[in-house]
C-alpha cells in the first residue's frame, strides 16, 4: 500500500500530465478517440467520465482488473457498476467534483464482470471547458487486498458478536504476517486503539514496547510457519503499551488457528493493572495488619481452641510478663486463677456457640505471681481451615486503681458533706430532695429520713419566698448558679431561721445536669443582730435629728436670750441701782421704814431677776432628763393654797383671789419644787395681764382621773395668731404692750407639765380674759 506522501508525488506528476493533456484535449474532447491517445499506455488505473457518469475513458489496467470488454465499456454507465453499497456515498463524492471541488481521496467500489467487488482508492480531477466541468478523471489504487482484511474481520466479527458483547478481556486474531484482523471493543477499551485504527496494522508494531518488538517478532516469524510458540497454548503475565505510550501489565493466553490455510494467532488478553494493584495492597495491608497487631496498643493473643498462645503482641507481653517464647508453651488456663476456671468454661462455650465472647472480667497471673485486672473479649477466626481464637485484652489496674481512688474520695466527699459545719442540702432534677447534712439536720430540726423525697420549695419555704427560691433552684438547673441568696427557713418548731444560700449546679460524669447542690449559711443571729443595728441606727438618727432641732432651738434661745437679757436685764438693774442710790445719798434724811421699803423693793427686783435666770438655766438644759424631777406623794390642794398665799403675801397691791375646790386633800405624786413653779407662773400672768380689781379665779379637783388646775383672769387675753406658738420659748403675744415679761415663763412651765406626764392647754378671747388648764396624773406611788 502506497503512503499518502507517495499518493502526492504521484499526483503532482500526473498533475503536470493533465496540463498537456488539457492542451490537447481542449477543442477535441468530444472525440473519444482522439483521448485514448494521450493516456492509452499508462500502467495506472484511470477512468475519464461525463457529468451523466457516461463512460468516456478506461486505462487498460483498469479493463484488466474490472474485466470490462470495450464493446462492454461502451455501453456502460459508471453508476451501473459501482456497488450497490458504494453507491450513495460515491454519487455524493461525485456531485462535489461536479461543483468544481478537488477531491486527493476518492473511494469507490465497483463491481468486475466477474461480479467480484473492487475496491479503488485514489484522486479525482473535474476538467472545465468554459468554466464548465465536462469531464472528471479519476486515478486509482486496486485496494481490494487491504479492504478483504476489512471484509474478513466483519466476518469474524459477526461470528465473534456475541462473545466480544460480554467479554471483559481483549480479544485480538493476527494473521499470518502479524496483521490485526479482528479487534474488538474490550480491545479497544484496554488499549485505546479503535478497530479502525487497528485492523490491518501490525499488531506488535502497535502494542509492543520497542524493547521487546525484536523478539517477538522473531518468535511471531517462528509460529506463522509452525504454529508453535513460547506464548502459545498458555497464559503468560507480559507487559504492553497503550496508545497513549504507557506500559501496562497484561495477562495473554494465546492460541493458533489456521484460516485460508495459514496459521493465524487468536490472543485473549487482560488488564492486569487493578489486579496488580490490589496484590500490593494486599501485600501492603498484610503488612500493615501484622504492624498493628504486634504494636496495638491493648493486648492481643491468638491460641487455638485447646488453649495453646499462638501469637502475641508487645502489649500481652507487657500485661503477662512472659515473653513470646515462653507463652507459645504455656496455655491460658496457665495464667488464670483457678477461680475463674468456671467463668471461662462459660465464655468458652459463648465463643464455640456464638463465635465470640466477652467482654468479662478476670484476673491473669502475671509471671511474678501477682494478679492482673484485665477485661477480655475475643471471637474465632479461621485460618487455612484451623479455627484460633483472637482475644483482645485490656489491663484494668489502673483503671481498678482509679476506681478505688474515686470510692474512696467520694467516701470522704460525702462524709465531709455529712460532718460540715455548713446546711448543705441537694435537690435532684425534680426538686425533691436528695442531700441533707447533720448541719442542716440541727438547724432545722428535721432528719434525713423527714425530709427525703419530699419537695424542698413547697413543704420547707414559706409561700412569700416560694417562687424567688423557685427561680434560684431552676436557675441552677439551668446551669446559672446563684451565690449569697438570702431567704427564711422555718425549722420543725417554727423558729424562723435565716438562710445565706449559694445553689451550684450539680453534674453527671458525662456532664449532664442532675440537680441542684446547696451550701448554706445559717445567718439568723447576724441577721437578728442586723436588725438591732438598723433599729438602734433609726433611734440613733432620730435622735440626732432632736438633738440637732434642740440645738438650732438653742442657739435661737441665745440669741433671742442676748436681745432679751439686754433690755430685761437693764430695767431691774437700772431701779436697784436707783433705789441703792437713793439709801446711799439720802440714808440721813430717810426713815428706816422708807430705807426698808427701799430694801425690799430692791429684794423684789433681785427675785424677779433670780426666777427669770432660773428659767433661762431651765431652757438651756437640752434635754429633760436633765432636768431635776423629784416627785414625791403629796396633798397638791394645800400645796396650791399655800403657794397662792405665799404669792400674795410678798406683793404690795392684793388682788381678789376666788379659789374653788372639791375636796380639801387629793394626793399626787408630784415634784413640789416644778407644782410651785407652775402655779407662780399661772398666777403672776393672771395678774399681770388683767387689771385690778379684776378677780382671779382658780379651781382645783378631779377630771377624768386626773388632777385639774383652771386659773381664770378678766384680762387682755391672747390673739388667735399667737395661739400655736405660745408654748415657745421668748414667744409673747403681740398684744402685751408695755407689760414687762421675757416670753419664757410658758416654756418653762410646758416642761415641768411634761414631767408630770401632764398636759396644758388655755381658753382666750381678746379683751375678755384668759383661762388656762393644767391636767396631772395621780401616779400615786406606794
Ligand atoms: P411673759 O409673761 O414674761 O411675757 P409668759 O411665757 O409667761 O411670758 O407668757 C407668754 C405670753 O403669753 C405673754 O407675753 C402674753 O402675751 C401671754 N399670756 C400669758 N398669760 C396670759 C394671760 N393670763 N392673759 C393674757 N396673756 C397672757
Amino acid at each position: 500500500m502506497k503512503s499518502n506522501k507517495e499518493l502526492l508525488v504521484e499526483i503532482s506528476e500526473l498533475k503536470s500530465q493533465l496540463t498537456v493533456a488539457n492542451s490537447l484535449v481542449a477543442g477535441t474532447f468530444k472525440n473519444k478517440d482522439s483521448y485514448n491517445l494521450n493516456f492509452g499506455n499508462t500502467s495506472e488505473i484511470i477512468q475519464s467520465i461525463d457529468p451523466d457518469g457516461e463512460i468516456l475513458f478506461v486505462s487498460q489496467a483498469w479493463k484488466d482488473i474490472l474485466g470490462y470488454s470495450d464493446e462492454e465499456i461502451k455501453h456502460l454507465n459508471i453508476f451501473d457498476i459501482i456497488h450497490p453499497d458504494h453507491l450513495e456515498s460515491c454519487k455524493e463524492q461525485f456531485r462535489q467534483i461536479m461543483d468544481g471541488q478537488f477531491k486527493y481521496n476518492f473511494s469507490t467500489v465497483i463491481v468486475s464482470s466477474s461480479k467480484k467487488k473492487i475496491f479503488l482508492k485514489g484522486v479525482i480531477f473535474p476538467q472545465f471547458i468554459n468554466d464548465k466541468v465536462v469531464a472528471t478523471h479519476s486515478f486509482f489504487q486496486n485496494v481490494s487486498e487491504e479492504n478483504k482484511f476489512l471484509e474478513k474481520s466483519k466476518e469474524i466479527d459477526i461470528k465473534f458478536q456475541k462473545l466480544t458483547e460480554t467479554a471483559n478481556d481483549a480479544i485480538v486474531i493476527l494473521n499470518h504476517k502479524a496483521l490485526t484482523i479482528f479487534w474488538n471493543n474490550a480491545a479497544t477499551s484496554i488499549f485505546g486503539f479503535s478497530a479502525d485504527e487497528m485492523i490491518g496494522k501490525d499488531l506488535h508494531n502497535l502494542i509492543v514496547p520497542d524493547r521487546y518488538l525484536d523478539s517477538y517478532r522473531k518468535g511471531f516469524a517462528k509460529f506463522t510457519k509452525t504454529g508453535k510458540g513460547v506464548l502459545v497454548n498458555q497464559t503468560t503475565e507480559v507487559v504492553a503499551k497503550k496508545k497513549d505510550g504507557q506500559e501496562f501489565p497484561i495477562s495473554i493466553s494465546m492460541s493458533s488457528l489456521i484460516l485460508d490455510n495459514k496459521w493465524h494467532a487468536v490472543g485473549i488478553i487482560r488488564d492486569l493493572t487493578e489486579l496488580k494493584k490490589s496484590q500490593e495492597q494486599l501485600v501492603n495491608s498484610e503488612a500493615k495488619l501484622s504492624k498493628f497487631f504486634h504494636e496495638a496498643p491493648i493486648g492481643l493473643a491468638i491460641n487455638s481452641m485447646d488453649g495453646k498462645f499462638v501469637d502475641i503482641n508487645e502489649e500481652f507481653v507487657k500485661i503477662s510478663g512472659y515473653s513470646v517464647s515462653q507463652l507459645n508453651k504455656l496455655s491460658y488456663w496457665d495464667l488464670t486463677p483457678k477461680k475463674y476456671f468456671a467463668d471461662e468454661e462459660i465464655q468458652l462455650k459463648d465463643l464455640k456457640e456464638k463465635h465470640i465472647y466477652g467482654p468479662y472480667e478476670k484476673e491473669y497471673i502475671h509471671k511474678k505471681g501477682y494478679l492482673v485486672p484485665v477485661s477480655l473479649k475475643g471471637f474465632i477466626i479461621s485460618s487455612e481451615g484451623e479455627d484460633f481464637i483472637w482475644s483482645i485484652v485490656e489491663d484494668l489496674t489502673e483503671r481498678k486503681q482509679n476506681e478505688d481512688r474515686i470510692k474512696s474520695l467520694a467516701g470522704e466527699v460525702s462524709q465531709f458533706i455529712d460532718t460540715a459545719n455548713a446546711p448543705i442540702f441537694g435537690i435532684n432534677s425534680k426538686g425533691k430532695i436528695n442531700e441533707w447534712n447533720q448541719t442542716s439536720e440541727k438547724i432545722t430540726g428535721y432528719t434525713k429520713e423527714d425530709v427525703m423525697g419530699k419537695g424542698l420549695v413547697d413543704e420547707f419555704i414559706t409561700e412569700d419566698y416560694r417562687k424567688s427560691v423557685k427561680k434560684v433552684l431552676d436557675n441552677a438547673l439551668k446551669g446559672i448558679q446563684t451565690s449569697n441568696y438570702e431567704f427564711p427557713l422555718y425549722s420543725r418548731d417554727g423558729e424562723k431561721i435565716m438562710i445565706l444560700l449559694n445553689a451550684s449546679t450539680r453534674r453527671d460524669i458525662q456532664g449532664k445536669i442532675i440537680g441542684v447542690i446547696g451550701v448554706g449559711q445559717d445567718i439568723t443571729e447576724l441577721s437578728n443582730h442586723r436588725e438591732n443595728l438598723e433599729n438602734l441606727v433609726k433611734t440613733r438618727t432620730k435622735e440626732l435629728e432632736a438633738s440637732l432641732e434642740r440645738e438650732q432651738e438653742l442657739g435661737k434661745m441665745k440669741t433671742s436670750f442676748v436681745s432679751m437679757a439686754s433690755h430685761e436685764f437693764r430695767t431691774p438693774l437700772t431701779a436697784i441701782k436707783a433705789t441703792a442710790d437713793v439709801i446711799l445719798r439720802y440714808q440721813e434724811q430717810l426713815s428706816k421704814n422708807d430705807v426698808e421699803k427701799r430694801l425690799h423693793k430692791i429684794i423684789n427686783e433681785v427675785g424677779d431677776m433670780t426666777i427669770m435666770l432660773d428659767d433661762i438655766l431651765i431652757m438651756g438644759k437640752a434635754d429633760s432628763q436633765r432636768l431635776e424631777f423629784n416627785p414625791t406623794n403629796l396633798n397638791i390642794i394645800a400645796l396650791v393654797k399655800e403657794i397662792i398665799e405665799d404669792y400674795q403675801l410678798s406683793q404690795e397691791v392684793k388682788r381678789e383671789v376666788i379659789i374653788q375646790s372639791s375636796s380639801d386633800q387629793l394626793l399626787v405624786n408630784a415634784d413640789p419644787k416644778w407644782i410651785k413653779h407652775i402655779v407662780n407662773n399661772l398666777f403672776s400672768n393672771a395678774i399681770k395681764y388683767s387689771e385690778a380689781p379684776k378677780p382671779i379665779e382658780i379651781s382645783i379637783g378631779l377630771e377624768n382621773q386626773m388632777v385639774c388646775l383652771i386659773i381664770k383672769d378678766y384680762g387682755i387675753g391672747i390673739n388667735k395668731t399667737d395661739h400655736d406658738s405660745l408654748f415657745e420659748p421668748f414667744v409673747r403675744g403681740v398684744n402685751v404692750g408695755v407689760i414687762a415679761g421675757a416670753g419664757l415663763g410658758l416654756a418653762v412651765m410646758k416642761k415641768g407639765v411634761d414631767l408630770h406626764h401632764g398636759a396644758i392647754s388655755f381658753n382666750s378671747e381678746i379683751g375678755k380674759g384668759t383661762s388656762f388648764k393644767v391636767l396631772l396624773p395621780i401616779l400615786i406611788s406606794q
